[in-house]
């Protein structure tokens, strides 16, 4: 079976072609700036040239038409005609507390992913953008959501409360649903193959460290804890979001600045993490050039989020009383050595320790940084938040036939 993993954003389109008879990606892509009057398509089809195209798109129903062009193309595409595509799967950032796993979409289910507009105003309007346009675009051919909380909704509540009026629950939902969850679920996995251990035997605290940043506490195979909250803003300090800090500075700060509502938000969102603390940069990179060539700002960026994500980990592992394996994912969990060095170093009490020169190697596979010696196994794992989809996407296609 042949099918399309589409990520939806409000101005981007990301897109994977998969043959599921061996998991092989036969082309991906991106359509950027959709809206504006130079939009850039860029097609790579595996093992042909990289194509871009700049042109007007106006909307998401052109831009997936565009997308189905260029995999059916002469030249550029890998497709004798679109029919060949079987089933479509969207990645979905909120599926509240109605989806505990991937589903198939009905009326129902979009209506549902309406529902849940609120809790992320800018996340789950664009996926149904996406889900319309593909279904405009390839009618009858049956479609899936994946959500990126539903694998923490095995959360108990005494975790997802948060210790506020309760009417707040009863009347808006509000407490913690976190994200990233088809990363922490796909690299725990690939964590106990790799192991050749099973997950239900295991405790792992996956560390999935991007743009945007979270952890999670993953016992017995399921979500016991992670850092996001009611919105990605919880947890670690990221690029350009704050993470944790007292509730108190939010009223403070707007009392002071005179800030509104929105103001606010975009502080703690976009102007904060190592960009707000460095000066420079949100972009892990910058800050260890900055800090090699001894810059103070970026010394100082790296050492919070460093210092905080190392707590969190000590964190999770007492909420879970121990912990066999720690993964790293994600662009600064699998490419920055000097993270990871700089994390491992101060977990000797419980039994860490790495291998400085498996710790630098570099490879797009998964491997273990740890001695033969250490307590807790540390892995490296290359994220594939796509397959993910896209098995769970055959799955319930097969599941629904
Ligand atoms: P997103 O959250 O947008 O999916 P990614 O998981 O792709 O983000 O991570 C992007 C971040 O990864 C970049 O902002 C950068 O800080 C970091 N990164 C990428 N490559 C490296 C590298 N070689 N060394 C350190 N950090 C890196």
């Amino acid at each position: 079976m042949k099918l399309l993993v589409i990520n939806a954003g409000s101005s981007s389109l990301k897109y994977q072609l998969y043959d599921m008879t061996d998991e092989s990606v036969l082309a991906k892509g991106l359509v950027e700036r959709i809206g504006m009057d130079s939009s850039i398509l860029t097609h790579k089809p595996t093992g042909k040239e990289e194509v871009t195209e700049v042109s007007e798109i106006l909307e998401h129903t052109t831009a997936i038409r565009k997308v189905l062009e260029k995999l059916t193309d002469k030249e550029h595409g890998v497709l004798e005609s679109v029919e060949e595509i079987q089933a479509v799967g969207h990645r979905v950032v909120h599926g509240g507390e109605a989806f505990k796993g991937s589903a198939l979409v009905t009326s129902e289910v979009k209506a549902e992913i309406r529902r849940l507009f609120d809790l992320a105003p800018l996340h789950n309007p664009p996926a149904i953008l996406g889900i319309n346009a593909a279904e405009k675009n390839m009618p009858g051919v049956p479609q899936v959501v994946a959500f990126d909380t539903a694998f923490h909704q095995t959360m108990e509540e005494k975790v997802y409360l948060y210790p506020i009026p309760k009417v707040l629950y009863k009347k808006h939902r509000v407490r913690r649903y976190g994200a990233h969850g088809t990363s922490h679920q796909y690299v725990s996995k690939v964590a106990a193959d790799y192991l050749n251990r099973p997950i239900e035997d295991l405790k792992i605290i996956t560390c999935h460290i991007g743009n945007g940043a979270s952890m999670t506490a993953v016992q017995g195979g399921v979500s016991t804890d992670t850092s996001m909250g009611l919105t990605p803003l919880e947890g670690l300090m990221m690029g350009t979001r704050s993470g944790d800090l007292d509730p108190a500075v939010v009223t403070f700060v707007m009392n002071k600045e005179e800030l509104s509502l929105s103001e606010a938000n975009s502080m703690l969102n976009k102007h904060s993490g190592l960009l707000a603390i460095s000066g420079s940069s949100s972009d892990m990179r910058d800050i260890t050039d900055g800090m090699a060539e001894g810059d103070p700002n970026s010394t100082l960026a790296f050492e919070m989020y460093e210092y905080r994500l190392r707590k969190y980990i000590g964190s999770y592992a007492a909420a879970m009383n121990g912990v066999d394996v720690i993964v790293f994912t994600a662009g600064v969990g699998e490419n920055s050595a000097i993270v990871r060095e700089k994390v491992c170093e101060n977990l000797t009490y419980l039994g860490v320790e790495i291998d400085p020169e498996l710790n630098k190697v570099r490879s797009g596979d998964p491997r273990r940084i740890s001695t033969p010696n250490s307590k807790v196994e540390v892995l490296v794992i290359p994220t594939n938040e796509e397959l993910m989809i896209a098995r769970d996407t055959y799955r319930i296609v097969q599941e629904n036939q």
